[in-house]
């Protein structure tokens, strides 16, 4: 159905991306997590998904690192079609899985109801909370899942006016650029 309209879009924040320097997404990134950290829900949660940044990602390196020991944070792992969590506890448990994205070894963690806030990359969001991702749907069989508060985080330039949807995309409660909240859900 919108899987051109999808594809353009990806397409699109591509070109954007490319006109950015990584001391600029660099910069975008420290801010967004401030903006993150002045939320309640940021500061009342004691058990965080949050994700393992590749280049043109949000990094999320240095947050991850500065939290690990007052937040339980989970991470990731692509097993085969599906999303797994693990918990990290160190950059020294970390192994580059599928797609080069450094994945943890550490615990597996399946107590979804657990969870008190979901941190999610994506290509793009727009105002509703819709996501578009890279187009494996690995968070749309991830989410259904976790009933925890989601918040998408990307920069302001993926931000899109309004993303094709199909009825497996999951929505996002918020959406924080490094510009602040873009609108919450
Ligand atoms: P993305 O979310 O990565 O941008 P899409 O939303 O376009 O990607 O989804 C990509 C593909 O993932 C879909 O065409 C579909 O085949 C598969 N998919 C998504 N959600 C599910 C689901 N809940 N169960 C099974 N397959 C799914
Ligand atoms: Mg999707």
């Amino acid at each position: 159905m919108d899987y051109s309209r999808k594809q353009q879009l990806r397409k699109l924040i591509t070109e954007r991306k490319r006109q950015l320097t990584e001391n600029q997404l660099i910069d975008f990134s420290e801010k967004l997590f401030l903006h993150l950290e002045s939320l309640p829900a940021f500061q009342k949660a004691k058990t965080i998904l949050l994700y393992h940044s590749l280049k043109d990602e949000v990094r999320t390196h240095l947050f991850i690192e500065k939290w690990k020991e007052e937040k339980t944070i989970l991470l990731p792992v692509v097993d085969g079609e599906n999303l797994k969590l693990r918990i990290y506890k160190n950059s020294s448990d970390l192994r580059t899985g599928a797609y080069g994205i450094e994945e943890p070894t550490g615990t597996l963690f399946t107590e979804y109801d657990k969870i008190d806030l979901a941190i999610i990359p994506g290509v793009s969001f727009d105002e509703q909370g819709n996501r578009l991702g890279r187009g494996k749907g690995y968070y749309d069989r991830l989410l259904p899942n976790i009933k925890a508060y989601k918040i998408g985080i990307c920069f302001a330039f993926q931000v899109s006016e309004e993303i094709p949807t199909e009825p497996h995309d999951t929505k996002m409660n918020l959406v924080i650029t490094e510009n602040g909240i873009l609108n919450e859900k």
